[in-house]
């Protein structure tokens, strides 16, 4: 072939290449649109199923129902996942993916970091170490969702694929420019590590290197293909190093701008301070009726800040953005709101500012409470500034976020457990026993009222003496909603007519508004107009015989309050005088005088050899026997 033609067909030869390169490009990248639509469409359903699927978790009474709905959610979890994964990687590849830039707290990130993977740290039972420089400055610009994506991947990576040791989270910093500076992040576990042949592949999409790794249904083998490119995209690189069998570090260098140089501080003692109080966590208060709204765009942190108030038995609502709290606020009032500061679209601040102004709102007073990850100096000031009642920061110290509850829930809600009140109040066999008896016969089985009162007696009889008085205020409403014939008025009030005699134990009691809770709702009035007698009936029977028991209660107590109220403090001297006179007084055999000096002495505060020398002669008294008493007493003169 002449020169000529041989190049002629080389030409020809690219230009056919270059037209199948631009065709496979063009097919790429309509895959990736179509990828990236279809991943975007299927959210939104996915979203509704798993929004629903919460409705049947908070509504349903029936194990069998929540069972599956427990299912449904966790495979509706992945889904989403899969499907998020998906759509941020074809948007990357169809170069699609842009950064954004936005102000951010790396106390908040880091927050929410560790918390996104605490559970599966106590699960797996391994240990968090957190390297974090404290002079880190706090305040950064940079797109913080996306770094929170890397970094999440690489941290549930790291408790992923480790068994047994540590994860360690590593951060440090050098000033890189005029307000710039370079972060080095490294994630680092003692796991099952990745072979040397296999690093190469690691970025590659739905790659899954070990057998073990494989099969787990919670894996779309995409978080690294992602993160590594978005790593990328903000100046850096994923680098890993791993030895097989011993663990693997993943880490990468990035560049951010310095909003504000003041240091992070401590980020490693809040935590452990955090870890610790949750771990020898006894609940401080009681508030069954207490209602508090948690907002915060992090579901993690809303569910952390749920477990932590679980034993209080607050009623705690949650919403995940301010919007969603403005829109529950319409609906229902709360004792107090806790408002995450950092949240997309509506910020903490600003949400406080709508909710005092809401019109309407009856919650335009309600005591708000910032949860901030931002604790440098000054940041009080901020809040109180701002309008805040308080503030609190994150990670969330148990005790602290108690205390802080107990000064901003309402006192008539807020039931002190004995180590807060002081009060040796632990319900002891043989008290519970006499309880017992007094109470079954009402219709209240006191072990289980006990139950969920931590044992506590005093709390327990205060709880019952409310429930005596919520016994009437519901019996009016139900009997209100039954004449307008409102089937949801009524259901609200049973409803939580049925929490409240649980609590008591009051077990009959709680069956039947149950029954009638579910035909409420069911929207049978015909059933509950039936059925309801039954259950004013069992309210009227238990308010009377709670009144008598809470009476009798009352009196007791009064009785032994005065007795120990009149320990009055008696001289030695003044005692034996006190004494002669006694004797004086039996030896003329006057009676009322006696006994007048009788009830005087037994206000003294004496040892218990004079208590019973007392008790002895007012026996004799009694009987007459002025001459035993005499003797009594001479015995001590
Ligand atoms: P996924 O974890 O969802 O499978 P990733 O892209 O995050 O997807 O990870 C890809 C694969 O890389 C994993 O399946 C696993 O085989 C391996 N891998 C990632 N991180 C680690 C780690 N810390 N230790 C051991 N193997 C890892």
């Amino acid at each position: 072939m002449s020169q000529e033609k041989k190049q002629e067909s080389a030409n020809r030869e690219d230009k056919t290449s270059k037209r199948m390169i631009d065709a496979m490009e063009k097919a790429e990248h309509t895959r990736d649109l179509f990828l990236a639509n279809m991943s975007h469409e299927l959210r939104t359903p996915i979203n509704t199923i798993l929004g629903l699927n919460e409705l049947i978790l908070r509504e349903s009474q029936e194990e069998a129902i929540k069972e599956y709905a427990l299912d449904i959610r966790q495979a509706g979890n992945i889904l989403l996942t899969l499907v998020s994964d998906i759509l941020d990687y074809t948007k990357l590849e169809a170069g699609q993916m842009e950064l954004s830039h936005g102000i951010y707290d790396i106390s908040s990130l880091l927050n929410d970091l560790v918390n996104g993977i605490s559970i599966q740290l106590r699960k797996k039972k391994l240990d968090l170490k957190l390297d974090i420089a404290q002079d880190v400055p706090y305040k950064l610009s940079g797109d913080e969702i996306r770094l929170r994506q890397i970094l999440s991947n690489l941290l549930s990576n790291a408790v992923k694929y480790t068994e047994r040791g540590r994860v360690t989270f590593h951060l440090g910093w050098a000033q890189t420019g005029e307000d710039e500076i370079e972060i080095d992040f490294a994630v680092k576990d003692t796991g099952i590590g990745i072979r040397e042949k296999d690093i190469a592949k690691l970025f590659g999409a739905f790659q899954r290197m070990d057998i073990v790794t494989r099969g787990k249904n919670d894996n779309t083998g995409l978080g690294l293909a992602i993160s590594n490119r978005l790593v990328e995209m903000m100046g850096g690189r994923l680098e890993v190093q791993s030895t097989y069998g011993k663990g693997s570090t993943f880490s990468f260098k990035i560049r951010q701008k310095v909003v504000d140089y003041a240091p992070l501080g401590d980020f490693e003692k809040k935590y452990n301070e955090s870890l610790h109080s949750v771990k020898n966590y006894k609940q401080k208060f009681i508030a069954p009726m207490g209602r508090v709204l948690v907002v915060d765009d992090n579901a993690m942190n809303l569910a952390v800040a749920q477990g932590l108030l679980k034993e209080t038995r607050l009623q705690v609502d949650v919403a995940g953005s301010g919007e969603e709290c403005l829109e529950l606020l319409k609906r229902k009032t709360y004792h107090v709101i806790c408002l995450d500061h950092m949240m997309p679209v509506m910020d903490g601040v600003e949400t406080l500012h709508a909710i005092r102004k809401l019109e309407g709102n009856p919650s335009v007073d309600t005591p708000v409470i910032a949860l901030t990850a931002n604790a440098v100096a000054g940041a009080r000031e901020f809040y109180l500034k701002e309008g805040f009642q308080d503030y609190l920061t994150k990670p969330i110290d148990a005790e602290k976020f108690e205390t802080m509850l107990i000064r901003y829930l309402p006192e008539n809600v807020v039931y002190l457990t004995k180590e807060q009140s002081g009060a040796d109040d632990a319900g002891d066999e043989n008290e519970i026993g006499l309880l017992e008896s007094k109470l079954s016969g009402i219709g209240i089985n006191i072990r289980n009222g006990l139950k969920y009162m931590g044992n506590d007696m005093a709390l327990y009889g205060k709880v019952l003496q409310d429930f005596h008085l919520i016994l009437q205020e519901k019996e009016d409403a139900l009997r209100d909603f039954l004449k307008k014939r409102d089937m949801p008025g009524y259901a609200i009030i049973v409803h939580s007519l049925k929490g409240n005699a649980r609590n008591v134990g009051a077990d009959d009691l709680a069956d039947e508004a149950f029954e009638l809770e579910k035909m409420s709702k069911a929207g049978q009035l015909e059933d509950v107009e039936v059925r309801s007698p039954i259950l004013f009936n069992l309210m009227k029977n238990m308010r009377k015989d709670l009144k008598a028991y809470l009476d009798s209660e009352s009196k007791a107590a009064k009785d032994s309050a005065e007795q120990k109220e009149e320990n009055i403090r008696i001289s030695e001297d003044e005692w034996k005088k006190a004494l002669r006179e006694l004797a004086g007084r039996l030896d003329d055999f006057d009676g009322d005088s006696v006994n007048e000096k009788l009830k005087e002495l037994k206000r003294y505060d004496r040892p218990e050899s004079d208590k019973k020398m007392l008790r002895l002669c007012e026996k004799a008294v009694k009987d007459y026997a002025y001459d035993v008493a005499l003797e009594v007493v001479n015995a001590v003169l």
